[in-house]
């Protein structure tokens, strides 16, 4: 089993808290779909035939594609790879890109899963995060997608948004859980360095929310979405039963991936590697020889390292028999020894051969799971 990923790197509008791979202009359209082609021809065997159960068009914003640059381009991967019949295809789209017309031709393309950013159903949100729609189009986009038939329909929320109390968080849930979604991913907001949002807190112009706030802010989260009957598979993401990401899931248990276009990432049980964050290149070499590419080698302690912080994120949490099978008895003895004290703390639990988080241990899963990583060998 495997998966590909295709980023789709435009944007009609700089985004204040951006920190994806993105360029504003459009012009190279034609010229980037090219390359995506022979950069999946010339990649044809990094998944070593495996059967593709998930394709992900992620990016930027994967909408700006006309319907028929986004057909041509999963043809494209359906001769190149082994494409599963019932994949689950998703698309991020952009609330002011939705038609009918468009939702219609999508699902000719056999595109089943629908990932609607949202982020908020204040204006005066939108506004600050500098998003291009109004809550009104994301609205009518949520509706038009359960018209139009679409099942698995997932909205992305921010939370943590300077000025949004948790009052105002809550109302955001309720409303969201009001359509007909089947799942929810909800990010607290990260201002990053390189960012607007980054620039405007180093001049003082913003303050992110205090952690006592954020706090209340996920629980908020994690309470209404279980009301909702949203599992909390992943810690930003619920799903009802059977409507989880599957290609998300996947990244999760390290299924291998492909990952096409600028700046996106494969991982191949052994190797990660990342494209570089440039179109220009991307479009002048993706296809050839030359190298466009950072790559990472996976040793054993860094592959636990890795499956150790996916899999803590999760609500299956470490399974204990499969890091035996996989890290052998000094990874299954460390595991076990340092989940010691954070079971007498009431943050992990032990649930028959997995340890996972409490609700608790989920709102600091970032410390602990620093605090479970292998040491290198020079620390
Ligand atoms: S739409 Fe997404 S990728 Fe584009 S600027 Fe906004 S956050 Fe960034």
């Amino acid at each position: 089993m495997a998966g590909i990923y295709i980023h789709i790197p435009f944007c009609k509008k700089l985004c204040n808290y951006c920190d994806f791979y993105h360029v504003i202009a459009n012009d190279d359209r034609a010229d980037f779909l090219k390359a995506l082609k022979k950069e999946a021809g010339f990649r044809k065997d990094y998944l070593k035939q495996e059967p593709v159960s998930t394709i992900y068009l992620g990016g930027g914003t994967p909408s700006v594609l006309s319907v028929s640059e986004t057909g041509s381009l999963l043809s494209h991967l359906e001769n190149n790879f082994n494409i599963e019949k019932d994949s689950e295809i998703t698309i991020e789209i952009n609330p002011d890109d939705i038609t009918p017309e468009y939702l219609k031709d999508l699902r000719k393309l056999n595109i089943n899963r629908i990932s609607l950013g949202v982020q908020s159903w204040r204006d005066e949100d939108l506004h600050m995060l500098n998003r291009r729609h109004t809550a009104r189009q994301a609205e009518e986009a949520i509706n038009a997608a359960i018209n139009e038939g679409f099942t698995n329909i997932t909205i992305d929320l921010i939370y943590g948004i300077p000025g949004m109390s948790s009052d105002a968080w809550a109302a955001n849930l309720d409303k969201s859980f009001s359509f007909g979604i089947s799942h929810l991913s909800a990010y607290h907001l990260t201002i990053e360095p390189g960012t607007v949002f980054g620039k405007m807190k180093k001049n003082g112009l913003l303050e992110e929310v205090d952690e006592e706030e954020s706090t209340t802010q996920f629980n908020i989260l994690v309470e209404k979405a279980a009301g909702a009957g949203f599992l909390h598979y992943e810690i930003s993401n619920f799903g009802k039963p059977g409507f989880f990401s599957i290609h998300n899931t996947n990244y999760w248990k390290q299924v291998p991936y492909l990952g096409l276009g600028p700046s996106a990432h494969s991982f191949n049980r052994y190797s990660r590697q990342w494209n570089q964050r440039d179109l220009k290149k991307y479009i002048k070499h993706a296809g050839t020889d030359k190298q466009l590419f950072e790559k990472e080698e996976l040793d054993l302690k860094t592959r636990f390292n890795e499956y150790i912080m996916t899999s803590l994120r999760t609500m299956w949490g470490i399974d204990l028999e499969y890091t035996e099978r996989t890290f052998e008895k000094e990874g299954y003895d460390y595991v076990i020894n340092m989940a010691g004290k954070f079971i007498n703390y009431g943050l992990m639990k032990q649930e028959k051969n997995t340890l996972i988080l409490t609700n608790q241990g989920m709102m600091i899963s970032d410390n602990i799971i620093s605090e479970f990583m292998m040491p290198g060998d020079n620390s």
